[in-house]
């Protein structure tokens, strides 16, 4: 499953270099699906809908560090752990129970993020539910 980050975050700022995946940003910061990925231009999900990676989207947090649920990959492929919670001092980088995901759909994560693979149909709802909620 994705990790999340909790509002115990005292805005260290420790975890965010250490994502593979430039899934973590400040509070206030808007992402995009470009950053620290592969992905660029607009890219066609499984469902027909299209994906910008350029686009800036929303902050999904202001006041502490968040995570995008639709890059994080628990450092699949990278890591042996994930790297935010291994990092955080104050132990708030937690699963995400809203992003429960099996091993086999977090390597296609990765690789649709890094490995210039098209996002499998059983991975796409965490990205519709991220272009949703931008
Ligand atoms: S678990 Fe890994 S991929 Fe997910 S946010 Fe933390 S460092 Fe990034
Ligand atoms: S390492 Fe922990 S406390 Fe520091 S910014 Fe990241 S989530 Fe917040």
């Amino acid at each position: 499953m994705a990790i999340r980050i909790t509002d115990d975050c005292i805005n260290c700022g420790a975890c965010e270099p250490e994502c593979p995946n430039n899934a973590i940003y400040e509070g206030g910061v808007q992402w995009r699906y470009k950053d620290g990925t592969h992905l660029s231009g607009q890219i066609l999900l499984p469902n027909g809908l299209s994906l910008d990676a350029e686009a800036a989207h929303p902050p999904i947090a202001t006041e502490y560090y968040y995570i995008v649920p639709s890059k994080c990959t628990e450092c699949t492929g990278f890591h042996e752990e994930p790297q935010c919670a291994a990092v955080c001092p104050v132990d708030c980088c937690l699963p995400d129970p809203d992003h429960v995901e099996t091993p086999a759909q977090l390597l296609a994560k990765k690789a649709f993020l890094h490995d210039n693979q098209p996002p499998a149909p059983d991975i796409i709802q965490v990205y519709l539910e991220d272009l949703e909620r931008a």
